[in-house]
C-alpha cells in the first residue's frame, strides 16, 4: 500500500486532534524517511501500522471486545491491494467475521481513533480505527480468541473512544 494513504489519514486525524500530535510524530517521521530514502532503514524498530473497525449495527450498538485490560478490535495488517486504510479495515472485518453487509459510516472517513502501543522490542504499533456499520446482530464471533459483544455506545468503557463515537454518529445525522 502507498504510504501516502497513511500520511493523508495521519494529517486528517491530527487536524481534528491537535493534542495527540506528539504521539503520532514518530510515524510522520518514519513515513517521511521511507519516502526520502526510498526504503526502510529502521529494521526491527520500524513501527507497525494496523487497522481495525469500530463496528456499529442498525440498533446503534457497538461491537465491543476486551482483552488484556484494553479495548479490543477486529484488526489486521495492510496488504498491497488495499487502496485506503478505511477500506482495509472493512476488508479485515469482512474476512474475520464472514459478514457481507458492511460499509463505512458517514461522510467523514478519517480515523475515529489512533492508538499507539509499544511492543516488547520497543517498536511502536499504530492502530488506526474506523467507524464501520454492519447489518447484523451476530455476536458469535471470537477473532483471535477474544469474545465480542454488542453494547450501547454509552457503555463503551474507554472514554476517549466513547466520546469519539458519540461525536461522529451525532454529526452524521
Ligand atoms: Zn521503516
Amino acid at each position: 500500500m502507498d504510504s501516502s494513504a497513511i500520511v493523508r489519514d495521519l494529517f486528517a486525524y491530527s487536524h481534528h486532534h491537535p493534542d495527540e500530535q506528539p504521539k503520532l510524530h514518530q510515524l510522520f517521521e518514519v513515513m517521511r524517511s521511507h519516502r526520502t530514502q526510498g526504503r526502510c532503514i529502521h529494521a526491527d524498530m520500524c513501527p507497525e501500522v494496523v487497522v481495525g473497525a469500530i463496528v456499529m449495527n442498525e440498533s446503534r450498538n457497538v461491537l465491543c471486545g476486551w482483552h488484556d485490560d484494553r479495548w479490543a478490535f477486529v484488526e489486521g495488517t495492510l496488504v498491497a491491494d488495499d487502496t485506503s486504510l478505511l477500506t482495509a479495515s472493512v476488508r479485515v472485518l469482512m474476512e474475520t467475521t464472514g459478514w457481507f453487509h458492511v460499509w463505512p459510516e458517514g461522510e467523514d472517513q478519517s480515523p475515529l481513533h489512533i492508538d499507539v502501543q509499544e511492543s516488547s522490542s520497543g517498536s511502536l504499533r499504530f492502530g488506526f480505527r474506523y467507524l464501520v456499520c454492519a447489518n447484523t446482530s451476530d455476536a458469535e464471533i471470537t477473532p483471535n480468541g477474544i469474545a465480542f459483544s454488542w453494547r450501547p455506545v454509552s457503555s463503551v468503557g474507554q472514554p476517549a473512544l466513547r466520546t469519539a463515537i458519540e461525536a461522529r454518529t451525532s454529526s452524521a445525522t
